[in-house]
């Protein structure tokens, strides 16, 4: 069964309840740092206030320890939302209740409201169908644009569906789904998989699903060194995860059986510590990682070995950092590798909260064909995991 759009809703007069992905990072002020999650959400909102929808905004925030607690409050992100959309958000300090259901009931055509955070309600992770009854009152029309969460079976993604007469997709979620559908497909472009980031644990599932789809895997981060040592190469202090050894060989002999070339990091930028001021050591390609050094970041060999696979692809989808990129030592294969990717100019996907931090940190995000607003989701979605947040829409 095919998922309902925008563009299947005739939403004049009508109210839709948008679940939205407003889980935006803060400063140490308690201040908005980075927007790109409201930015991205603002064309569904446009869309149906333009056709004469009353918008019932709502999203989750953090992780409240199951209860109201101001430091988890969306009153700051009403605030900013009124101000990217040049019109008054009106804040309902409650998700649920009786406040809640008054000023849905109220809100009239083109006008826009958001709902305190869900998670003040234990019932949200709990996929609680009580709750889900209670934030679908008065609704006529129930739209997901939070990719970002459609990986979780919670009340505002899952069971609310069951609620509603009529559940649709908004365009955020459709791009998510259209671009990060490119990356599963069978290789009829010459695709490759950048992957690298902290955990290997989290990346094998990509990694599985991906193999044989791609036709150069490039590893980098704390990751290639599992994989290093999985092949009896000395790391030194390098992170490793000994329990993945075992999938690493699979996975490098399913690469080898499927023709896919994956490639290693052959030199490193090594150090006794994760430190700003901290004295690095270059290890060579041929070399051996020094016992008591960690490899934090590919070394300028393997840079450009991977903008040459970067320069010659077709399509490159991208998860997880090649180094510590937070620390300026450690940052240069990342940044690195972010140019040669805007430079691409085929299909370019970008997934993973901290690759997306990086790719902005190095200016290029405007030049990559889609920047995912979903971290766990996205992963899951490589990964081949049909998402709750999916399946309910489609199921309905
Ligand atoms: P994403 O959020 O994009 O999915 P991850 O969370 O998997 O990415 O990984 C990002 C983290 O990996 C960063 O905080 C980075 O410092 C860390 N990292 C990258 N390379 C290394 C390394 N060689 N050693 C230790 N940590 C690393
Ligand atoms: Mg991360």
């Amino acid at each position: 069964m095919a998922k309902k759009s925008l563009s299947d809703l005739d939403v004049k007069g009508k109210k839709v309840f948008l679940r939205n992905d407003f889980n935006v990072p803060l400063d140490g002020s308690g201040a908005i740092s980075d927007d790109t999650r409201l930015q991205a959400s603002l064309p569904t909102i446009r869309e149906l206030l333009e056709k004469g929808a009353a918008v019932i905004c709502a999203s989750h925030f953090g992780r409240p320890k199951g209860g109201p607690d101001q430091a988890f409050s969306l009153r700051r992100v009403a605030e900013r939302l009124s101000r990217l959309l040049d019109r008054e958000v009106l804040f309902c300090p409650e998700s649920a209740g009786d406040r809640a259901d008054e000023m849905k009931r109220k809100l009239a055509p083109a006008e826009i409201m958001l709902l305190e955070n869900l998670r003040f309600n234990p019932g949200e992770t709990k996929n609680d169908p009580a709750l889900a009854g209670q934030l679908a009152r008065h609704i006529d029309y129930y739209v997901n644009d939070a990719f970002g969460a459609c990986h979780r079976a919670h009340a505002s993604i899952a069971a609310i569906c069951d609620f509603v007469p009529l559940a649709a997709a908004g365009r955020l979620l459709l791009k998510e789904i259209e671009y990060l559908s490119l990356a599963l497909e069978a290789p009829s472009k010459k695709k490759v998989l950048i992957l690298g980031g902290a955990k290997v644990a989290d990346k094998i599932p990509v990694l599985r699903n991906l193999v044989g789809k791609a036709e150069h895997i490039l590893i980098g981060g704390a990751m290639a060194y599992t994989f290093l040592r999985a092949l009896g190469t000395p790391v030194g202090n390098s992170r490793v995860e000994e329990e993945q050894l075992e999938n690493c060989t699979e996975i490098l002999a399913q690469a080898g059986a499927l023709g896919t070339e994956v490639l290693l990091p052959l030199d490193h930028i090594t150090a006794q510590q994760i430190e700003p001021e901290v004295t690095v050591k270059f290890v060579a390609s041929g070399r051996d990682i020094d016992p008591g050094m960690m490899g934090l970041d590919i070394g300028p060999e393997t840079t450009e070995l991977y903008r040459q696979r970067v320069a010659e692809a077709e399509m490159v989808v991208w998860n997880g950092p090649m180094g510590v990129f937070e620390v300026d030592l450690f940052s240069g294969g990342t940044m690195e590798l972010a140019a040669a990717v805007a430079a691409n100019r085929g299909v370019t996907i970008i997934g993973g909260g901290d690759t997306v931090a990086a790719v902005n940190r190095a200016g290029v995000s405007d030049r990559i064909s889609h920047v995912s607003t979903g971290g766990g989701a996205s992963l899951e979605f490589l990964a081949g995991v049909e998402l709750p947040g999916i399946k309910s829409l489609t199921e309905k």
